[in-house]
């Protein structure tokens, strides 16, 4: 398999999108919302307060991918991911036999980001100081995604800290956002690979599910993706951000704006300009989606 396949598999999942209220009729989210509630009424199983039980996907019509093998808790190294749901509180799902075609367990905001506190379900379990989960508000509309932790969110347990993160959030308050309270920011992994070496393909898979639940909590209305494996693993593509950037894609339906990582910009100063034209085509649309 090679690595596009590889990354697709773990990313070409198509969640059931439940859109809360006050989100634009039209969007792609809404839509799906409206299929997540068809598919519940046609569901006796009603889900629970702690996790969402999501029909398997032959029962719903409107998703936007295809249903290829999930990296969920049914497929993604299933004894380590049980052992991190059972830390994380989440037994039930223990019941039924990992093999069979059972709902999967969309775990609370709480205990998804206890399961990836816990979680050994790659190499980069051994080598941590701790997990970054992410940063900023969980409900907001804009959501960052970056590559992986470095050196500092290692220690600090935070993404984008230090001179990158002061750059991060320079730009962001250059477009009137605040790092804190407008947007979420999360990476691809929540451990950091030792050395700050690339990510690797099972890395990516095997941490796949906790950003695909992030993403389908926060229903950002625009993702602004940071660097070169953000953008390649979110697009799944092996194209260049060079380009990619200037235009707007999608991912699961969600509109996406690809930019430069601000580490990179931190080497590579001309491009800062580059950036910025990024992020005022992001604002550009995401004042259109949300008129
Ligand atoms: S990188 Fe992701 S999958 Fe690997 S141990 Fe950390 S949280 Fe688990």
């Amino acid at each position: 398999m090679n690595r596009s396949s590889f990354i697709q598999q773990a990313i070409g999942l198509g969640p059931q999108w439940q859109a809360r209220s006050g989100w634009f009729e039209q969007h792609p989210a809404e839509l799906d919302r409206q299929a997540m509630q068809l598919a519940q009424q046609q569901s006796s199983q009603p889900p629970t307060t702690d996790t969402v039980a999501i029909p398997a996907p032959a029962a719903v019509t409107n998703v936007h991918m295809p249903t290829p093998a999930m990296v969920t808790s049914e497929t993604a190294a299933p004894s380590t991911l049980d052992a991190a749901l059972a830390a994380a509180g989440v037994t039930d799902h223990l019941e039924q036999p990992l093999s069979s075609p059972q709902p999967l367990v969309e775990l609370g905001w709480d205990q998804l980001e206890q399961a990836v506190a816990n979680c050994q379900n790659c190499q980069l379990c051994h080598t941590r100081t701790q997990t970054v989960f992410g940063r900023g508000n969980p409900r907001a509309r804009w959501m960052l995604i970056g590559e992986a932790p470095g050196e500092q969110e290692d220690k600090q347990g935070q993404p984008f800290v230090g001179k990158a993160g002061q750059l991060l959030a320079n730009m962001l308050a250059a477009a009137g956002l605040d790092r804190e309270h407008d947007v979420y920011i999360a990476n691809v992994l929540k451990c950091r690979p030792p050395g700050n070496r690339n990510p690797a393909p099972e890395e990516i898979l095997a941490c796949s599910t906790y950003l695909q639940q992030q993403i389908r909590h926060v229903q950002p209305t625009l993702i602004l993706a940071l660097g070169r494996f953000a953008v390649q693993t979110l697009l799944q593509t092996e194209q260049s951000i060079g380009k990619l950037r200037g235009q707007l894609h999608q991912y699961q339906g969600i509109p996406l704006i690809a930019t430069y990582h601000p580490a990179y910009l931190l080497r590579n100063l001309p491009d800062k300009a580059k950036a910025w034209q990024d992020m005022v085509l992001a604002k550009q649309h995401f004042s259109r989606l949300s008129s």
